[in-house]
């Protein structure tokens, strides 16, 4: 019987009080004993703690008065949305939860329509009421008016102080309606999750619909066309406790006996191999393959690292199947890895684990989307960075991804931010607004991706002075005319510093970055010419290209004529000839005597 069992899920925005609601309940629910508590105990990453954001969700069963109550916590942030649409699919109802102080923001509108979508019990609870600076009334009109519900449905709770959190799991078990599924039907279970245990292998996380499964039933799974035998099954309390089964309605995890974390999707469904000509019945819907966006190489500063960056990057792939990379050469920072993110985010989180976990002193370049092209004879190819663009006389047309963007913010900034969009190359599409109490507007506009990757999120703050927020999502690839612009340092291309830019942008970017590299580069003993160039051909040798901008750094001078006081000016001169033909020496030893440090990608991404 499932009708004892309620699975829902908590949506929030980044810092409303997820993780600290989930933690109340675990201890209501006597789940994790009081002295073995801490702080967010499901946000298990290092990362996670430190920055108090929850990038893997993490679920947990919980028993109280009768009834097992499943939670999921998911990640809040746009770049896991995929994840927080596949845990809102697993289960029948959710919070909504929202920080008195803060109000409704990007993501919680986001993933309320998600929610939405599916059909699910929304329950909307108002966080944080212990704080003198809560503005409930307000918050109240904008929730009624959005969630079309009535004034006395709004629940209000302090994840801080536990105010409010009995009766709000006492509303979660009479509202969220129960697992509808049958024990009787054939096998279906939803991946909402997978993980690779260095022990256990490949652990899917599951909801099961339909039937059960319990350890040496022979599965399939659908997508992937991928067979194997269940080794164990079991529920999260929240550490793995096995179980002797799992059926229709319940949540758990399933040891799969897959090595392979590719072969476990999310959003994919896992089925018994003996019902394998009815898969195209019983493949449960939205499954989605997640495909990188924004591409960076990786490089280190100490070419002997390389094979340990190799080695993080397979590890931490075990573990994050949306993480793509593939070996690359760089000319002047050696070989390293060409990767592929969800996001900016997921950007910063890879390159964290890999300063964390392998110690490793990395060089990120410049950040850049995945550019379609296409081109003469007839291919279609999708490019990563600017050195796979093909010539510009090859070239028919080239597109980039394109993202609806919805930002949320108090009236008084939307001049700002209307003028942050257009110079970002938004279309404007309409305007939204909660409430008639309410002076909060919700944005919609059409952008670039590529226009999100450079410094957007700090403009988008500074525009709105913090209050605005912003969710996105891809929408396609269209036209776009952009080119690629080099750089050049002591006359030779600096491969990783080269980027793609709008042409009507390319002056006003180039002027940009030799100005900020000659600020980042340090003075050598000869003069270093910074140049801007475009059409330079990588390929046939043919350098030539045009520099439409540059910067000089003097060099230092050593003076090596200050001993010779008195005047014999020929023999200074003489000196002064032998010091210049030094420096030629130099100069042609090039630019490994340049050295880029890490701050020249920040200078090209803050253009
Ligand atoms: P999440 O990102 O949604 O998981 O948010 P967290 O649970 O990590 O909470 C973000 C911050 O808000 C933390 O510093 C919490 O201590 C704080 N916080 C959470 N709930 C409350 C609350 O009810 N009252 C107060 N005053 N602070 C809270
Ligand atoms: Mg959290």
């Amino acid at each position: 019987m499932s009708n004892n069992i309620r699975n829902f899920c908590i949506i929030a925005h980044i810092d409303h009080g997820k993780s600290t609601l989930a933690d109340r309940f675990l201890e209501l629910t006597n789940t994790v004993e009081k002295r073995k508590m801490k702080e967010q105990l499901l946000d298990q990453m290092d990362l996670e703690r430190e920055r108090g954001i929850t990038i893997k969700l993490q679920p947990v069963r919980m028993d109280y008065n009768g009834y097992v109550l499943n939670l999921i916590d998911t990640p809040g942030h746009v770049d896991f949305t995929y994840e927080v649409s596949r845990s809102l699919a697993a289960v029948e109802g959710t919070i909504l939860l929202v920080d008195a102080t803060q109000g409704i923001q990007a993501q919680t509108l986001a993933n309320y329509h998600l929610a939405k979508d599916q059909n699910l019990t929304i329950i909307p609870v108002i966080n944080k009421i212990d704080l003198p600076s809560a503005r409930i009334e307000e918050l109240k009109s904008e929730l009624v008016n959005l969630l079309k519900c009535e004034n006395n449905e709004i629940l209000m709770v302090s994840g801080k102080t536990g105010l409010g959190v009995a009766e709000l799991l006492e509303t979660i078990i009479k509202k969220i309606p129960s697992p509808a599924g049958k024990f009787e039907k054939p096998l279906q279970a939803l991946i909402f999750d997978s993980v690779y245990d260095d022990y256990k292998g490949v652990v899917a996380y599951a909801r099961i619909m339909n039937g059960n499964i319990k350890a040496g039933d022979k599965i399939h799974l659908i997508s992937t066309s991928v067979a194997s035998e269940i080794l164990e099954v079991g529920y999260f309390k929240p550490q793995l406790i096995k179980s002797h089964e799992l059926k229709d309605g319940e949540i758990g995890y399933i040891v799969t006996g897959l090595k392979d974390l590719s072969a476990c999707k999310v959003g994919d469904t896992i089925i018994d191999q003996k019902n394998i000509s009815q898969k195209l019945s019983l493949c449960l819907p939205g499954y989605k393959e997640i495909k990188p966006m924004v591409f960076a190489g990786i490089f280190c500063k100490e070419g002997v690292e390389y094979y340990e960056l190799r080695e993080g990057l397979q590890k931490i792939k075990l573990t994050d199947a949306s993480l793509f990379f593939e070996p690359e050469n760089s000319p002047v920072l050696g070989p390293g890895f060409r990767c592929g993110f969800l996001g900016l985010l997921h950007l910063e989180i890879i390159q964290e684990r890999l300063k964390r976990e392998y110690e490793l002193d990395l060089i990120v370049t410049t950040p850049s989307v995945a550019y379609q092209v296409k081109s003469k004879n007839g291919e279609n190819i999708i490019i990563h960075s600017p050195q796979e663009l093909p010539n510009q006389n090859e070239i028919i047309e080239i597109l980039e991804p394109w993202v609806r963007v919805d930002i949320i913010t108090p009236k008084e900034f939307l001049g700002g931010l209307m003028s942050l969009m257009t110079e970002k190359r938004g279309i404007y599409l309409t305007t939204d607004y909660f409430s008639n109490d309410s002076d909060r507007i919700i944005l919609h506009y059409e952008m670039p991706l590529s226009s999100i990757l450079t410094n957007f999120y700090d403009k988008l703050k500074s525009a709105s002075s913090g209050y605005g927020s912003l969710n996105y999502e891809i929408i396609g690839y269209r036209a776009c005319e952009v080119e690629r612009l080099d750089i050049l340092v002591a006359e030779e291309l600096v491969d990783s510093l080269s980027l793609m830019v709008y042409k009507d942008e390319a002056y006003r970017v180039a002027r940009k970055i030799v100005e900020s590299l000659k600020n980042v580069l340090a003075r050598a003993m000869f003069e270093i010419k910074i140049q801007a160039v475009l059409g330079y051909q990588i390929q046939n040798k043919n350098k030539g290209g045009k520099v439409i901008a540059s910067e000089r750094i003097a060099p230092l001078r050593k003076d090596v004529t200050g001993y010779l006081y008195g005047g014999d000016v020929t023999r200074k001169m003489k000196l002064l000839e032998k010091q210049k033909k030094g420096k030629k020496k130099m100069k042609a030893l090039g630019r490994g005597r340049v050295d880029i440090p890490t701050e020249a990608y920040l200078a090209v991404l803050k253009r």
